[in-house]
């Protein structure tokens, strides 16, 4: 048994010791058999979220209304759910409701996947319904069940199937990939959130070629925000690029963005359409901007200045995508080296220019920083004081 699961078994204890079963299940147990690095330790029990309250003294309501509840043990946190069945589905989303079921047998029979639907006694002893174990040895995503039912029951499973092929470096199954593809148009009745979600953790993972090409040659891109027909060819070619790892969103939104070539002024309103927050926007707009630049030549100081230095060490990490020799290093030094990384990096302020002249504030003032600002980057002047003034105090002379 995995250290995780040896710091978590007090936890099973005390539930079973209150009369109630409880199981390692989920991920957790699928990336121990693995071998792999386990994240959270996922428990299922019998026991009801009230009655799970009154065992520990230290819990939050992550999603009590799912059965969830996240208790505080040991220092660590453990999601402790309620076996559950989903209940009746409805336009192929999620239920709302759950209906909470007293035997793992029949809240195994609900999860997506086989390689999913395994769970640990205390004892170390393996409950596998439906021969996930098998599937993790041929390194297989098989649906629990029917799969065509499980697609209709949730969509998003569809989603998840390409994101654990990515994560895992699986296959889909053949019957599992048949119902996909037969059914990959319900994908629009899922919400954004959550299609968001699990694209994001396909393309992030070290075999994200793997879930990107069952997801174009499915056609699920067909049925995502912003991305149609006319994005096949640039999908296509995205599976050219060398396999490296993405290590950020915004940089995965901007190679993606570089592949399909949208303009700068399309950024926004892609990423919106993805429900993406204004700092991811951000950020793939300034690698974007910066990749453009960097593919062609050598950075600029101007360039690398309009970046943060991880979005310029993102950048120069794309150029492997490209099979073009980079260096991360290298970039971060040239940013360090930068003789301002802001505005507030001048050595004089608005205040001091007006001290120059009789003119009052006006757009002149602003205009005036920005030059300078330039020309210290450009290295035309030194970010000294007195320079910057005998600077001004001429292009002042040529004002009045
Ligand atoms: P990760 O390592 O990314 O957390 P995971 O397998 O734990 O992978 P989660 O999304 O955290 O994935 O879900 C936990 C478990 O809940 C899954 O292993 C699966 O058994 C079940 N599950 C999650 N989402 C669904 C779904 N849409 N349909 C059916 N079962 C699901
Ligand atoms: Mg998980």
């Amino acid at each position: 048994i995995p250290k995780e699961f040896m710091r978590a078994l007090p936890v099973i204890k005390k539930i079973e010791n209150a009369g109630f079963l409880a199981y390692f299940v989920g991920g957790s147990v699928r990336d121990a058999l693995l071998g792999v690095e386990i994240h959270d330790v996922d428990i299922a029990t019998s026991a009801y979220p009230e009655e799970i309250k009154q065992i520990f003294p230290k819990t939050i309501d992550v999603g009590i209304e799912h059965g969830t509840v996240l208790v505080l043990c040991e220092e660590e946190n453990y999601e402790i759910t309620t076996f559950r069945t989903e209940g009746t589905y409805q336009d192929y989303r999620r239920p709302d409701e759950v209906t909470f079921v007293r035997t793992l047998e029949e809240d195994l029979r609900r999860r997506d996947f086989t390689i999913n639907a395994l769970a640990l006694e205390q004892t170390g002893e393996l409950v596998d319904n439906f021969e996930g174990e098998k599937d993790l040895e041929n390194r297989v995503i098989r649906a629990v069940g029917v799969p065509k039912e499980r697609f209709h029951e949730d969509a998003l499973r569809m989603m998840r199937a390409f994101r654990f092929a990515s994560q895992l470096d699986f296959e889909i199954e053949k019957e599992t990939l048949l119902a996909i593809e037969e059914n990959v148009f319900l994908l629009e009745k899922i919400s954004v959130e959550r299609i968001l979600a699990e694209f994001v953790k396909m393309m992030m993972s070290k075999h994200w070629k793997r879930g990107l090409r069952y997801f174009l040659e499915t056609n699920a891109f067909l049925y995502v925000p912003a991305l149609s027909e006319s994005s096949r060819e640039a999908l296509e070619q995205f599976l050219t690029l060398e396999e490296n790892s993405l290590q950020s969103e915004g940089q995965m939104w901007a190679l993606l963005l570089f592949m399909l070539e949208k303009e700068s002024d399309e950024v926004r309103r892609f990423l919106k359409k993805w429900k993406e927050s204004n700092q991811v926007i951000k950020e793939t707009s300034n690698i974007l901007q910066g990749l453009r630049h960097r593919k062609n030549q050598e950075w600029s100081a101007l360039t690398l200045y309009s970046l943060s230095e991880e979005e310029a060490s993102f950048v120069e990490e794309l150029l492997g995508f490209f099979s073009l020799p980079y260096d991360v290093a290298k970039s971060r030094e040239m940013h360090k080296q930068l003789p301002i990384h802001s505005k507030a990096d001048l050595a004089v302020t608005g205040a001091d220019l007006l001290q120059l002249t009789e003119m009052r504030q006006g757009k002149w003032l602003g205009k005036l920083l920005d030059e300078l600002e330039k020309n210290v980057l450009l290295g035309e002047i030194d970010n000294k004081k007195q320079e910057l003034l005998n600077f001004s105090q001429k292009k002042l002379e040529f004002l009045s």
